[in-house]
């Protein structure tokens, strides 16, 4: 079977993330993938909206104070093991199970350890840290890189919008930290997202940076809204502002391949 690069879509959200835009059900997913001949996707939701309501998971206390993870964590793993169950039975129908986890600043991940491994594709993100409006600069730089670095290294297979942190908290990016990023990933075997949802992240130098290291890059919608599924004009975009033919492209995409064959990888091996 020949199959475009661009036809598996490694960040998607449903309605179980606060903030998707409803109606937005596996079901749903799947039916405008099959529409859109994509051969599957997976679906990562956020971690933290399993362990807490709301008003508490947009405040983020868990990054800052792990304990308060700790407290929530029975109730949350009890909804993560339901929300396996029900990726389960959309399993071997080309979509697999992930979820998006961020890192608490002491490095543990907001998300059940035993319960990560679980899944099919674990994402790694940043989305908020301590001091996010209001810490100096240089301040907020050393927490970020600090974050990451926790973030890659777990067991995660894709590091998810490397700087949109700085675009969402509206500072500068600090283009001095791409390098230690994307040379950590390369060393871990951890993919980098092209993200093409609202603030497009990372930009073209950090994407250059990953293909001069050999990162296979994830394409990623990252959709809260069906029409997201599957788009990736943003990403072939990029590519061609590289010089990258098209014809090449697949080259430095990640794979379901790349995934199954990462020695480090311990889920799919039941999937497909
Ligand atoms: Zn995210
Ligand atoms: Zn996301």
């Amino acid at each position: 079977m020949s199959i475009s690069p661009f036809d598996f879509d490694w960040h998607v959200h449903t309605e179980r993330s606060y903030c998707s835009e409803t109606p937005l059900s596996i079901e749903h997913l799947r039916r405008e993938a099959e529409r859109k001949g994509l051969i599957g996707f997976a679906i990562t939701d956020h971690s933290a909206h399993f362990y807490f309501p709301e008003k508490e998971a947009w405040r983020y206390p868990f990054i800052g104070d792990y304990s308060v993870f700790e407290k929530a964590r029975e109730r949350g793993n009890a909804r993560v093991e339901e929300y396996l169950k029900d990726l389960g039975a959309f399993r071997g129908d080309g979509i697999l199970s992930g979820i998006e986890v961020e890192a608490a600043v002491t490095g543990e991940l907001i998300l059940d350890e035993a319960l990560a491994r679980k899944f099919d594709v674990v994402i790694g993100a940043v989305h908020w840290l301590p001091g996010y409006k209001d810490a100096p600069q240089e301040e907020f730089e050393r927490l970020f890189l600090e974050n990451t670095m926790a973030l890659l290294a777990h067991d995660i297979d894709i590091l998810a919008h490397p700087t949109r942190v700085f675009r969402r908290s509206e500072r500068p990016i600090p283009k001095y930290l791409y390098e230690p990023i994307v040379r950590r990933a390369a060393e871990r075997g951890v993919s980098i997202e092209i993200n093409s949802h609202s603030q497009r992240d990372p930009d073209i130098d950090f994407l250059r940076m990953c293909l001069d290291m050999g990162i296979k890059v994830a394409m990623s919608s990252d959709t809260h809204n069906i029409k997201e599924l599957g788009e990736f004009s943003h990403q072939r975009a990029f590519f061609r502002e590289l010089g990258i033919a098209e014809s090449e492209m697949k080259d430095h995409i990640f794979t379901l391949d790349d995934l199954k064959n990462n020695p480090r990888h311990r889920r799919l091996d039941k999937c497909n």
